[in-house]
């Protein structure tokens, strides 16, 4: 006998993407993180941990993030849930909701977490397909009326993002809950938070990951309607969210113009690597995230990729139907960009 579950035994595990060694001289290009450094305020918030707050078990509520979350987004405090990443969100939502019988839907290709988490609880996964220009397949989406509908807008490799017009109209027509994964909002030019208001059944997720440079913190929060947040809370460790975290994430949350700054920088460079790539014959699709979803000319990208990593540059490679012939990559400086396209520029000669 096993000691594990069929279903762990048998099912392969999420693997995230390669995480060199802390000085290895690599320009890293392949897990969507800011090139730019957290916010000083957020830095600086450090000096303020006193040994006390190590001492004591942390706000079970991490009331703190809560309330900067409120003040810079205009949301109830009520209605925010912090958790250790919104991978963790993630989680609550498919513990508490999904199951034999509870269906998780989601369109493909998108982040494959999704797929892990819903394999965890033995659920079925209704996987629609997207169309080549990645719009939101709605029809199938609402016909499929899962106990968990994930969507993220933007997605995750494609970049793009369905508007607020739809994910109503989604969640007007589904019974069960719609989470939209915003990880990537602070990039886009519009977002579905104030659907929160108008349907009961909308969770909205964000991350400090991307946005905020400060994917080594774990910091996550959820948008909802407090009496959806109210049952997530049951499935949650009572202390999610450590003391430090609740410190700088406030700290990072309540400097928004620094967070700005960087994602209007981050897309001036976005738009300057898309002309470098589609000039060297790539095909690139329309991006609101820190990243570019790209077709090398021939769909030669496994090569690519491996010939990048023998330089030093890391881009994401998803060996999966429909990604096998295109990198994913994320914007860097505009000196790391530089240095992608001139390598790229010799691997395709
Ligand atoms: C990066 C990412 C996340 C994870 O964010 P964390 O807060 O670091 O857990 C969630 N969803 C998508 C689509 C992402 O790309």
């Amino acid at each position: 006998m096993s000691y594990f579950r069929k279903t762990i035994a048998e099912m392969a595990g999420y693997t995230p993407g390669e995480q060199p060694p802390r000085g290895a001289k690599v320009i890293k290009l392949n897990t969507n993180e800011n090139p730019y450094p957290p916010s000083p305020a957020a830095i600086e918030s450090l000096k303020r941990l006193d040994a006390e707050s190590l001492r004591r078990y942390p706000d079970p509520f991490s009331r703190d993030v809560c309330r900067a979350v409120s003040s810079n987004f205009g949301v109830p405090e009520e209605w925010v849930l912090a958790g250790n990443g919104s991978d963790e969100l993630l989680s609550l939502i498919i513990r508490a909701c999904s199951g034999p019988g509870r269906a998780v839907v989601y369109p493909m290709p998108t982040y494959v977490l999704y797929r892990t988490l819903a394999q965890i609880q033995d659920a079925e996964c209704v996987e629609i397909p997207f169309p080549d220009d990645y719009a939101l397949p709605l029809k199938k989406l609402i016909a499929a009326n899962g106990a968990v509908t994930l969507i993220a807008s933007p997605n995750s490799p494609s970049g793009t993002v369905a508007s607020e017009a739809i994910l109503d109209e989604l969640a007007r027509n589904v019974s069960g809950i719609v989470a939209i994964d915003e990880a990537y909002t602070d990039f886009a030019d519009e977002n579905a938070l104030g659907l929160v208001k108008r349907h009961p059944n909308v969770v909205i997720l964000r991350t400090l990951s991307k946005g905020y440079s400060l994917a080594g913190l774990r910091l996550g929060y959820a948008v909802a309607q407090p009496e959806v947040l109210k049952e997530l809370l049951k499935v949650k460790d009572s202390y999610n969210v450590d003391a430090i975290t609740c410190l700088i994430g406030a700290a990072a949350l309540n400097d928004q113009d620094y967070k700005s700054a960087n994602a209007e920088r981050i897309k001036v460079s976005r738009g300057r690597l898309e002309a470098e790539l589609v000039r060297l014959g790539f095909r690139v699709w329309p991006s609101q995230a820190n990243f570019l979803l790209t077709r090398p000319p021939g769909g030669d990208a496994e090569r690519l990729y491996l010939g990048l990593k023998e330089q030093g540059i890391l881009v994401r490679y998803f060996k999966q139907p429909r990604l096998d012939d295109k990198l994913r990559i994320s914007v860097g400086t505009d000196q790391q960009n530089g240095i992608l396209i001139a390598a790229l520029s010799g691997l395709i000669k």
